[in-house]
């Protein structure tokens, strides 16, 4: 089921977006499953699932943590990540520089939506955040990261994605080394397609790539 699910997504997301599977309710067996299937990018968002994975899988495998990252650790998981989606706070950025043996490809995530429930930084905040993070050199900021909110309102996820693109077309000319605004993490199972017509470039795809729990 995975192998029709991941043939059918390619087709339809392209060879241009990164697809990163979402395991973090699957069970190891059915990761590989996914990786036998020709996938290479696992997204996690919680410590204990992403080492598990991370151990599991073979070395080509890229293994992103997608959630809420507490600095405290930061630690647990520094020699093995390579991508992080959810930086908003400098106290992860100062971890990252301190134990990570490598730099990390983060994602701003920005709370374009506003709702209180979401992580993230608000738009008028990211300018003033990429700033200080010019000081970490460990921590390669590659672009930003968004959630749409839960509504069957595709005008409403579709304003929220275009607004995270207007706001990547006007960080694009930040000019520090460590800073590249380029890319957009955004789309789930039930918005990629409206994601991509955005011009997301890594969507995050969970249960209609591993099936529902
Ligand atoms: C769970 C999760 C996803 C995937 O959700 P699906 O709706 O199952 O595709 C994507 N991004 C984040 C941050 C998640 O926590």
């Amino acid at each position: 089921m995975i192998k029709e699910n991941y043939e059918q997504l390619k087709k339809e997301i392209g060879d241009a977006v990164t697809l990163v599977a979402v395991t973090k309710y699957h069970s190891i067996e059915e990761t590989l499953e996914a990786y036998d299937a020709g996938v290479r990018h696992f997204g996690e968002n919680r410590v204990e699932g992403f080492l598990e994975k991370r151990q599991a899988l073979p070395e080509d495998a890229e293994v992103h943590f997608i959630g809420t990252l507490q600095s405290r650790k930061v630690k647990d998981i520094a020699g093995h990540l390579n991508y992080l989606h959810s930086l908003d706070r400098e106290s992860v950025a100062k971890k990252i520089e301190q134990y990570s043996p490598h730099a990390v490809k983060c994602f701003v995530q920005v709370n374009v939506s506003g709702e209180a429930s979401k992580h993230g930084l608000s738009p008028e905040e990211v300018p003033g955040f990429l700033e200080t993070m010019a000081a970490y050199s460990k921590v390669q900021v590659i672009g930003l990261m968004t959630m749409a909110p839960h509504t069957e309102d595709e005008s409403e996820i579709s304003a929220v994605f275009g607004r995270l693109a207007a706001l990547r077309d006007s960080l694009r000319t930040e000019n520090h080394d460590n800073i590249q605004v380029e890319e957009l993490s955004m789309g789930m199972s039930n918005d990629y397609g409206i994601a991509i017509r955005h011009g997301a470039s890594y969507v995050r795809i969970g249960s209609k790539l591993m099936g529902s729990r």
